[in-house]
């Protein structure tokens, strides 16, 4: 398969041969498709495997842009700072050439600047669920245009035990939406908290 299989903006072909990735990874091939046609998508991969490309380049490609929106439309929760930072990483690059606002809301950060920031309008959020949820109880993070939030090691993030957080942010997100919720392993919790918070998903493995 060949990212040319997949319906990509020139833009974002552009931005993926400039990351150098030359043919999508399984989960790239199964998921960005599946993604933009905007049905839930529960993926079951371990890192390594371009899952975080997977994500991003169906939400970049559906983004409204600056000058319409300067609002969150997508959330990306994932486990740990470090894991926020590398996704913030990873949509950096993938927007190149479009100028797109996205914010890495990670606990152990300065909350003041991230408070500039979402007061400056911001597209795409990531960030850790106790961190998101702390914005969402200061009201600084708005959640009125989401339409895609992504669950990112799902598995990891309830073993944390960020249960509580996860399912706020869930409820205050738009029920009009897309969740995407990928993890190593689809245990019991795992399955429950997909039951509840999306809408007939499809199940990839790769
Ligand atoms: P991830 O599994 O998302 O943590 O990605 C692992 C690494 O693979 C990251 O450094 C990505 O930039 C890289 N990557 C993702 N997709 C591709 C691809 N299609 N071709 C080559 N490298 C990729």
């Amino acid at each position: 398969q060949s990212f040319d299989d997949i319906d990509l903006s020139p833009l974002m072909r552009r931005a993926v041969a400039r990351a150098g990735f030359t043919k999508p990874s399984p989960i790239q091939g199964s998921l960005i498709p599946l993604a933009l046609e905007g049905v839930d998508v529960i993926g079951q991969a371990r890192t390594g495997t371009g899952k975080t490309a997977a994500f991003s380049i169906p939400i970049l490609e559906q983004l409204d842009s600056l000058e319409d929106c300067r609002d969150p439309q997508a959330i990306i929760v994932v486990p740990t700072r470090e894991l926020a930072d590398q996704v913030g990483r990873e949509l950096e690059r993938l927007a190149f050439g479009v100028p797109t606002e996205i914010a890495v809301l990670a606990g152990g950060k300065n909350i003041n600047r991230q408070l500039r920031q979402l007061q400056n309008g911001v597209q795409v959020v990531v960030g850790t669920p106790g961190r998101l949820h702390d914005h969402l109880q200061r009201k600084s993070l708005r959640t009125d245009k989401v339409w895609c939030v992504v669950l990112d090691e799902a598995d990891r993030m309830l073993d944390i035990g960020f249960r509580p957080q996860i399912e706020r942010i869930l409820r205050r997100c738009p029920r009009q939406r897309q969740t995407l919720l990928l993890s190593a392993t689809l245990p019991p919790a795992v399955q429950r908290l997909a039951k509840s918070y999306m809408i007939d998903p499809q199940i990839i493995d790769c």
